[in-house]
């Protein structure tokens, strides 16, 4: 991704998080996560160090990756520096060089033994904690962004239905998440967003279990973007009990989805499938929540959680996945990527929800 609007859109991110940094009375932060750097500076090498402040935006890598950060990063207002062996040192020393006063760095992303590095090179000035600036800021995704979940989005609905077209009786879990990982790399995914999921009870090795549920959870990389996907087959004609209780984890994820707007708070959403799940007697199988962001990481801010009271906001992506599981029957779970618009919401997944039989 680095046209023009990503670029724009970079630019706007760092300009953004400069007015965060006022508001916190910082001078600057240290950039240390990965993604967060990727988000703001397009570089998506695996070492790098970043430093922001009023005017600089500053990228440390090493020579492997030169000839990249320069290309991922053009136009986008940042500077980088190539460094070779005792990189974070050198790049500790570039930031105490600045005469910052009050440094921030990403209490909950960085390692013991960075964090000693960065305090003993700043000597007397202590850095400064700070817990998911960037974070929060990912969570509205700009137009560029949402165009990249959407290509990410496709690619594994696509992956799920070419898969399930040619699946043979003798597969076990294990084959079909591999063939679900190998068509998502052929239509152009990166790779996997998460260990591609095939559970039906049985044990992995073996072939699926005639008359279960299988629940498939896989999602696609694209531009470093994530897709998130879950759809409940049928092994053989379901009995009524399976029946039942995948209409009612559909019939909670339609209710929740039906609900999902901007300023609605994430935890009615999630009480929304709860409540549907409650009133068909499964309430006590449905163990997790009802949903989370989606971005650079697969599982990100908001959490669609009893727990957040956090309203919901256009340009938001989340999931929205009910589930119920019940010992010795089987599990069901469905699993949709909604984009937040400035009335409801538009469901990026496509793939059909009926009950589908193998
Ligand atoms: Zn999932
Ligand atoms: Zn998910």
């Amino acid at each position: 991704m680095n046209g023009a609007a990503a670029i724009d859109e970079r630019r706007q991110k760092l300009a953004r998080l400069r007015e965060l940094l006022g508001e916190s009375d910082l001078d600057a932060l240290y950039v240390s996560e990965g993604v967060n750097i990727r988000y703001l500076t397009g570089f998506s090498g695996s070492l790098g160090h970043l430093l922001v402040t009023g005017e600089e935006a500053v990228l440390a890598t090493d020579p492997r990756y030169e000839i990249r950060s320069a290309e991922e990063t053009r136009g986008s207002g940042v500077e980088t520096v190539i460094l070779t062996r005792e990189v974070l040192p050198k790049f500790v020393g570039l930031i105490a060089a600045r005469g910052l006063r009050r440094i921030g760095f990403e209490a909950e992303r960085l390692g013991y033994g960075a964090w000693e590095t960065l305090q003993s090179g700043l000597s007397r000035r202590k850095p400064i904690a700070t817990a998911g600036l960037i974070e929060r800021m990912r969570q509205i995704k700009s137009p560029t962004e949402i165009e990249a979940i959407r290509r990410a989005v496709r690619v594994s609905s696509e992956a799920f239905e070419r898969t399930c077209g040619r699946i043979r009786p003798s597969w076990t879990e294990q084959r079909f998440a591999a063939e679900l990982d190998h068509a998502m790399r052929r239509l152009g995914a990166e790779g996997s967003a998460f260990d591609t999921i095939v559970a039906s009870g049985a044990p992995r090795r073996v072939r699926i279990e005639p008359r279960s549920l299988v629940v498939v959870d896989m999602g696609a990389i694209l531009d470093g973007y994530h897709s998130d996907m879950t759809r409940t087959l049928a092994m053989g004609r379901p009995s009524r009990s399976h029946q039942a209780l995948y209409r009612a984890v559909l019939d909670a994820q339609l209710a929740a989805i039906e609900a999902v707007k901007p300023g609605i708070q994430a935890r009615t959403v999630d009480g929304k499938a709860r409540s549907v799940l409650r009133r068909s007697g499964y309430g006590k199988l449905f163990v997790h929540s009802t949903g989370h962001g989606v971005g650079l990481e697969v599982h990100e801010l908001p959490y669609v959680s009893k727990h957040n009271d956090q309203r919901l906001e256009e340009g938001m992506v989340i999931t929205i996945e009910p589930g119920a599981y019940m010992e010795g029957l089987g599990g069901a779970r469905v699993e949709d990527i909604v984009v937040i618009t400035r009335n409801g919401c538009e469901t990026l997944t496509s793939n059909s929800k009926a009950l589908r039989l193998l």
